[in-house]
């Protein structure tokens, strides 16, 4: 299966992790090679050669050459050449979807999602390539003009994290070229495959359409090649999606340099669930979220926090759903499985020391909370009850199917709990109330990106700019005005008098 499947991709036993631009893939080795693993079984699929320096100069060389040709062409032309990306990844959906399932280890129906989201974003840019609006003002000084405009930033590296290992470099680099930019991408070390897949079918539509190269790939072997990247004052964008950690060193090194960062980063999501909750939307919000892709989504749901009145009857509920569960964990590619693996030996190491930290800090395992007997890194989804929000362990994000839940007593009380944690990505409330919903999406209300009423906290469309705040990073990425960050803004007055006004009125007489 996944020798045909890498075929169908233009993949091989052995690949290049470097795109040098004319449809040249390198053949330098040296740099390193990475393994990455099936989690389902834990054997490797492919390897894959990571970049050198000299490939790193090249690539960087290439892709400032081909941004002057890119930026003065016309906007809604830039459009067309992700029209023809949007199309080639409709056709190699199904593809693309078992590959990320492959090597990630999302469930198929989870993998053709995300194709699908990188479908979305193309359309979206699209139509945004007709739209990069700029304001006009009135001047102040008579037989002035004022206006804003947005031109091209440059180079953009896109260093992205394994979970979306696909989606994330889409929902950047489509709106990037758009705007004009040329994209070098450092995808995770773990899912190298479907990154050099999804760079194939796009720039290989790219090239039947006419287009220049303006997608760059580089692969890492350990992070001294990223950290180049990060550093490198010819990229004035990083956009960077990974762990607040990593995100942290990254975010000082480009601000040392006074480049642009969009920050992308952990999140410890939480649902609210009031006395009014409809349970036949929540429950299985719920379970999406805190279990759909084994936990290892940015917006998991990790913190359930439930009206004393209904507490015991969610949690008997949960568990009954968390049961079912449990009979359809196994092999990604299996359409029948809800749940795969994590997508590794250490996440299965980080979610087993979570247990123990929570049991010791006076926790309770109500479901789940162990390593399945089998090959690869199959664990149990589970609830955990009885510990404070404010423990380290829940102020925490484990990447991995675990969630707490918690008791309250009033609104306010909800909404506290719901802020206090460090990150502030994704939030939700369960209700019928009109009042206690506005509350929450109020300015006293969530203090995250995304606040939802009787939807999960997972799951969110293209068409809305995605982040969050706090430990998250401040980063907007996808719909909305989010393109905005790929561009530079500059302010234009024009003098059509035959005066020279001074503003504020000052005079200057010569
Ligand atoms: P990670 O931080 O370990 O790695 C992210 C990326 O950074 C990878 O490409 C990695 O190779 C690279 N990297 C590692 N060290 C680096 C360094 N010193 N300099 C530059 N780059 C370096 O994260 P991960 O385990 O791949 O992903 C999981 C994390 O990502 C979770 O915290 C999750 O919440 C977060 N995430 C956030 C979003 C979002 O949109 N907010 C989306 C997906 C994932």
């Amino acid at each position: 299966m996944s020798a045909s499947l890498l075929q169908a991709l233009g993949l091989g036993a052995t690949n290049s992790g470097t795109y040098l631009g004319d449809g040249r893939w390198s053949d330098a080795t040296g740099a390193g090679v990475l393994r990455p693993a099936n989690p389902t079984t834990g054997e490797v699929i492919a390897e894959v050669h990571a970049t050198t320096e000299a490939d790193y100069e090249a690539v960087i060389a290439r892709a400032q050459e081909a941004f002057k040709a890119w930026r003065t062409t016309p906007a809604p032309r830039r459009g067309e050449a992700i029209r023809l990306c949007g199309e080639a990844l409709r056709r190699n959906k199904d593809a693309l979807g078992s590959l990320v399932a492959l090597e990630m280890g999302k469930s198929k129906a989870e993998g053709d999602g995300e194709v699908q989201e990188m479908i979305d974003i193309a359309d979206f840019a699209v139509g945004q390539s007709r739209m990069l609006y700029g304001y006009t003002m009135h001047s102040e000084r008579p037989g002035h003009r004022m206006y804003e405009q947005y031109h091209p930033l440059g180079l953009v590296g896109i260093i992205s994290a394994f979970n979306f290992p696909v989606a994330v470099w889409s929902w950047n680099s489509f709106l990037a070229a758009i705007c004009g930019d040329v994209c070098i991408w450092k995808p995770s070390n773990k899912t190298p495959l479907t990154a050099i897949a999804a760079m194939k079918i796009c720039n290989e539509a790219l090239k039947a359409g006419g287009f220049p190269d303006i997608f760059f790939l580089i692969n890492d072997a350990g992070t001294a090649l990223s950290e180049k990247l990060v550093e490198d004052r010819r990229v004035p964008l990083i956009s960077f999606t990974g762990s607040t950690q990593v995100g942290r060193i990254v975010n000082e090194k480009v601000a040392r340099r006074l480049g642009r960062c969009l920050l992308e980063l952990g999140g410890n999501n939480a649902i609210i669930l009031d006395e009014s909750a409809d349970l036949k939307l929540a429950i299985p919000g719920i379970v999406f979220g805190a279990v759909g892709t084994a936990g290892q989504r940015c917006t998991t749901t990790r913190r359930l926090i439930v009206h004393e009145s209904i507490y015991d009857t969610v949690l008997d509920t949960l568990v009954k759903a968390y049961k079912q569960v449990e009979g359809k964990i196994g092999d990604p590619l299996d359409t029948n499985n809800l749940m795969g693996p994590l997508n590794s030996a250490e996440a299965v190491q980080q979610y087993l020391a979570t247990i123990e930290k929570a049991k010791a800090a006076g926790g309770t395992v109500v479901t789940g909370g162990r390593k399945l007997d089998r090959p690869g890194h199959f664990v149990l989804p589970t609830i955990i009850t009885g510990l404070d929000n404010s423990d380290p362990v829940v102020q925490h994000e484990t990447f991995a199917p675990i969630l707490y839940v918690m008791k309250y007593g009033s609104l306010e009380e909800a909404i506290e709990m719901q802020n206090g944690v460090p990150q502030g990505l994704s939030s939700a409330i369960f209700t019928q109330d009109l009042k206690a919903a506005e509350k929450f999406l109020s300015a006293a209300g969530s203090d995250c990106g995304i606040a939802n009423v009787n939807i999960g906290t997972s799951g969110a469309e293209i068409g809305g700019a995605f982040g969050g705040e706090k430990d998250t990073g401040g980063g907007r990425e996808s719909g909305s005005d989010a393109w905005k960050v790929y561009m530079r803004r500059q302010t234009n007055t024009i003098n059509y008098s035959d005066a020279l006004p001074l503003a504020q009125g000052i005079k200057f007489d010569l």
